[in-house]
């Protein structure tokens, strides 16, 4: 099933995984996705290191399980460095395993020297996809604008150029104000993009985690949340159920004002994800 379709019916509920190095062994995985089977997402995706990640093999083969428990699967797939034949054999592997959504990403820059491909943007890539099969296309997006593009108005220009392309979805960057979605969903509104967009949520369990992604994607912190870090970073337990209580926060919010999905980034943690369920099902 195509999971545009999905949003016709409902606020549609997705998680997000990611294949685990192949130090912490394959299984773990599975293991992690029958937990999370049991909370019976709307659909589950599977991150994709781009420029060759050391368990990208994993990465189909988790999108492919998680359609055989009869929950929809996004196979992420970023372009940086793939020839046109690269990505047309990727395709082909997704087509025989019947994966027929795809995450289309350029992936971040190397900060070494690099072969850059045959793919400049994510809309190159999702035009080509477009053109070669009958996918259904998912692409990002950043409410707090991508940290390349310094100008929002110029990157909403991009979007636009990307969702013209051929995009059905979008599934945003994580972000810990609300605010800041609801003024990039109205920028996508006046550009006249009308395809979903799921709000991405991240529940942040360590200062850790979320000082990688501050200085990964320029994610902005509220006051508010850096006052409940301040708090509670030295006791893990207390953090944890701290953080799981400031994303439920953001998803109530969220589906009160209309938002079209909830996609969470589970980090591979059962508990978390679990408790989230429980928090905001009787919600969506
Ligand atoms: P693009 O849409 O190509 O945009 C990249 C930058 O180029 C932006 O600044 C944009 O404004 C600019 N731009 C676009 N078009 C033009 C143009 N014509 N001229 C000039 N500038 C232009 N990475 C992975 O490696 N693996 C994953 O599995 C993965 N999953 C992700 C899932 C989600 C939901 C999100 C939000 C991100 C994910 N990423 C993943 C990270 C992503 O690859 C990076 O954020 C990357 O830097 C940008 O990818 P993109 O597809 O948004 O790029």
């Amino acid at each position: 099933m195509k999971t545009k379709e999905l949003f016709k019916e409902k606020t549609v509920f997705s998680y997000e995984v990611f294949p685990p190095k192949k130090t912490s062994g394959p299984q773990s995985i599975y293991k992690t996705l029958e937990e999370l089977k049991s909370l019976s997402p709307d659909c589950i995706s599977v991150t994709y290191g781009a420029g060759g990640g050391d368990n990208n093999d994993e990465s189909f083969k988790i999108a492919q399980t998680i359609k055989g428990y009869g929950i929809e699967s996004i196979a992420h797939l970023p372009c940086i460095g793939m020839t046109k034949a690269d990505l047309e054999e990727k395709l082909e592997e997704l087509q025989a395993l019947q994966v027929e959504n795809i995450l289309a990403l350029r992936g971040d820059l190397p900060a070494d020297d690099y072969a850059p491909g045959d793919f400049s943007y994510a809309s190159d890539m999702v035009r080509f996809i477009k053109d070669k099969g009958d996918f259904n296309v998912v692409a990002a997006c950043y409410p707090e604008g991508h940290i390349d593009c310094k100008d929002k108005v110029q990157d909403i220009k991009h979007l636009k150029t990307k969702v013209d392309a051929g995009v059905d979805q979008l599934i945003t960057q994580l972000f810990l104000d609300n605010n800041d979605f609801y003024a990039f969903r109205e920028r996508c509104e006046l550009a006249d993009i009308n395809v979903p967009i799921e709000a991405g949520i991240m529940p942040v369990v360590n200062k850790r985690q979320i000082e990688r992604m501050t200085s990964l994607c320029g994610v902005k912190l509220p006051d508010k949340f850096v006052k409940m870090m301040d708090r509670y970073q030295d006791k893990p337990v207390a953090m944890r159920d701290a953080g799981i209580a400031y994303a439920v926060n953001q998803i109530v919010d969220l589906i009160s004002q209309g938002v079209d999905g909830i996609h969470l980034y589970t980090m591979n943690n059962p508990y978390i994800a679990k408790k989230i369920h429980e928090a905001v099902h009787n919600l969506l």
